[in-house]
């Protein structure tokens, strides 16, 4: 990949105001695109377009993935701020607490559902019309290692995660040949604000993690950013349809 592959291109990036997203709206920026910054979070987002570059080369646009109106305004921004769109990555998710199935609250399974997986379709079916009249693009979704292994107590996460990898390789099928690649990135635990106050309360939390992980850490927001943009660059020009785990081996047992 060289510094200018992404150079008068346009990516989009939900959940980017934090975490994963932050780091791949900056890897974007740093290569060159120009980078709408989706989220819910006015104030950490506009940090986001401030840390990418301001406002020649970034926009936040306030909106809730899961509402598809939102979802279509997302796109329509990109279109009449910066004229097309190359690159989405689908990346807001949530997780909720840890609960059985029997007593999981139906409210807490829809919503989980309604965002991590309504919101990467929702997504998909504003981006795609636009990235067939830029000439094609990528897409990259969010999944987790939880999208092919399960976790007790997790349901609805596990389940939505798997979703956006089965929704990640219909879309591939349907749109590969005309020249958009679609991809899930399956990160394993991630070293996110959320992660580092589950650290700040339980001292046993990241060396457990660390064991879990056979590379004897956890991961960075840059290494997903940079698998990310990867997937959309043109050296993965023959990568579409895969989960890609960026795990550190978490998924090996
Ligand atoms: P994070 O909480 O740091 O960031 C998520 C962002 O998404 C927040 O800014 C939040 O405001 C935004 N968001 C939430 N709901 C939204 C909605 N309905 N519409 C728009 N924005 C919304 O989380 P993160 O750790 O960076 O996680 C990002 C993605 O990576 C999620 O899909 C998560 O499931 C996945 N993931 C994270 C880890 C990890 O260890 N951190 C591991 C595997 C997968």
């Amino acid at each position: 990949m060289t510094s200018s592959e992404f150079e008068g291109k346009v990516a989009l990036v939900t959940g980017a105001a934090s975490g994963i997203g932050r780091a791949s709206a900056l890897a974007f920026a740093a290569a060159g695109a120009k980078v709408v910054v989706v989220d819910l979070d006015q104030e950490q987002g506009n940090r986001t377009v401030e840390l990418a570059g301001g406002e020649d080369a970034a926009c936040f646009v306030r909106a809730d993935v899961s509402d598809q109106q939102d979802a279509e305004r997302m796109v329509e921004t990109a279109l009449s701020k910066f004229g097309r769109l190359d690159a989405a990555h689908n990346n807001a998710g949530i997780e909720i607490a840890g609960k059985a199935i029997a007593d999981l609250p139906r409210e807490d399974w829809d919503k989980v559902i309604s965002v991590n997986l309504s919101g990467v379709f929702a997504g998909m079916r504003a981006q795609i019309p636009a990235m067939l009249e830029s000439g094609g693009g990528a897409i990259v979704n969010t999944a987790s290692a939880l999208g092919t292994v399960a976790l007790p107590n997790q349901a609805a996460y596990v389940a939505s995660k798997h979703g956006v990898v089965g929704l990640t390789k219909a879309a591939a099928m349907e749109y590969s040949a005309q020249g958009i690649r679609v991809n899930a990135l399956c990160p394993g635990v991630i070293r996110t604000p959320m992660v580092e106050e589950m650290a700040a309360h339980d001292a046993g939390f990241i060396p457990l993690m660390n064991q879990m992980h056979p590379i004897g850490r956890l991961g960075t927001t840059e290494e997903m950013g940079a698998v990310t943009l990867w997937l959309c660059s043109s050296a993965a020009s023959f990568v579409t349809g895969q989960a890609i785990h960026a795990d550190g081996g978490y998924t090996t047992h």
